[in-house]
C-alpha cells in the first residue's frame, strides 16, 4: 500500500495559538477519507497548512508519495501533486476557464496534444464545456464552482486532492453531483481527502476511512460506519462514545466561558 499523503506529529498555531494539536494521517493512493468535525475544529487549517498558506508556525511532518511537503512553497507543492479544491472558490472574471485550466496543465509539463484531449474528456464528464469560455468561476452556482474544481482536479491529475467542504452551501441535488464527481475521481493513481462538516455527502461518496476532528486533534478514526453514527446522535454521540467534554484540553471542559451550546447542538446532519 503506497501512501499518497503521510502526515506526523502535525501541530500547527497562529500568534501562539495551537489551532493543531499533533495530527497524524496515512491516505494511502487509491483511497478516499473522509474528515469530519465540527466548525472551527481546525479542517481548513489542515488543508491551508498542508497546501503550504503562509502564517502559521508549523512544527511536525508531511509528505506526500515520500516527498517532504514543509519548507517548500506553494507551487512547489502544487508542482509535486497537491491540489487544493476551496471551501469558497474565488471568482476570476476576465480569465477563461479553458485557458486557465490549460496553462497551469502546460506548467505542469503536458504537452499541447495531451492537454487539449484531458481538457475535453473533463468537460464532457463533469459537464463544464459551457464553462470553458466563461471567466473562472464567474456568476456560477455553488454546485458549479465545486464541480469546476473537481473538473480542474480531472485535468490536472493530482497524486492528492484536498477537498475542503466540496459539499458546503449545495443543495441536495448539487451535492449528489458532487458526490458522484468525487466517485469519478476515484482511481489508483490518486488520494482524496474530503472534509466536511455534515454526513449527508458521504449517502453518495462511500469513503475508505473517516476520521474525526475535534479541537485540533484526530479523536476518532474507522470505517463508514462512522460517518453512519454522526448521522445519527451528531459529534455529541461521538464524544460520549470516546468520553470526551467539549471546548477544553484534550476535550476536558476548561470553565464557564467554553461555549459548550455551539458544539453540543452541531449536529453533522442537515435536512
Ligand atoms: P474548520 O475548518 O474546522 O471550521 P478552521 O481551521 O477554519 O476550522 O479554524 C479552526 C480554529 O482556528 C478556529 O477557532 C479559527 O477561528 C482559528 N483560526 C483559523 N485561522 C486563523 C487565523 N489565521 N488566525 C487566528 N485564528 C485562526
Ligand atoms: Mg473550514
Amino acid at each position: 500500500m503506497t501512501i499518497a499523503l503521510s502526515i506526523a506529529n502535525l501541530t500547527a498555531a497562529v500568534g501562539g495559538r495551537e489551532i493543531l494539536k499533533g495530527i497524524h494521517l496515512d491516505l494511502p493512493f487509491g483511497e478516499v477519507h473522509a474528515l469530519m468535525g465540527p466548525n472551527g475544529s481546525g479542517k481548513s487549517t489542515l488543508c491551508h497548512v498542508l497546501s503550504g498558506r503562509h502564517g502559521y508556525e508549523v512544527v511536525g511532518s508531511a509528505s506526500l508519495a515520500g516527498a517532504p511537503l514543509f519548507g517548500l512553497d506553494v507551487d512547489e507543492r502544487a508542482r509535486l501533486g497537491l491540489m487544493q479544491g476551496f471551501q469558497y472558490p474565488v471568482e476570476i472574471p476576465g480569465v477563461k476557464l479553458g485557458e486557465f485550466v490549460a496553462e497551469a496543465a502546460a506548467e505542469a509539463g503536458m504537452g499541447e496534444d495531451e492537454i487539449e484531449r484531458r481538457v475535453a474528456e473533463a468537460a464532457e464528464k463533469f459537464d463544464m464545456t459551457r464553462f470553458l469560455e466563461r471567466g473562472v468561476n464567474e456568476d456560477l452556482s455553488g454546485g458549479e464552482k465545486k464541480r469546476s474544481e473537481i473538473f480542474q482536479m480531472a485535468v490536472l491529475g493530482p497524486k492528492v486532492a484536498l477537498l475542503d467542504e466540496i459539499d458546503s452551501g449545495l443543495d441536495i441535488d448539487a451535492v449528489r453531483e458532487v458526490a458522484e464527481a468525487v466517485e469519478v475521481m476515484r482511481s489508483p493513481e490518486v488520494g482524496v481527502l474530503m472534509i466536511t462538516h455534515y454526513s449527508r455527502i458521504l449517502r453518495y461518496v462511500i469513503p475508505d476511512r473517516v476520521h474525526v476532528m475535534v479541537d485540533g486533534r484526530l479523536v476518532d478514526s474507522g470505517g463508514p460506519e462512522l460517518a453512519e453514527e454522526l448521522e445519527a446522535g451528531g459529534y455529541e454521540a461521538v464524544r460520549a462514545r470516546l468520553g470526551l467534554v467539549p471546548g477544553g484540553e484534550n476535550g476536558q471542559a476548561k470553565g464557564p466561558e467554553t461555549k459548550m451550546t455551539d458544539l453540543f447542538t452541531d449536529l453533522p446532519f442537515e435536512t
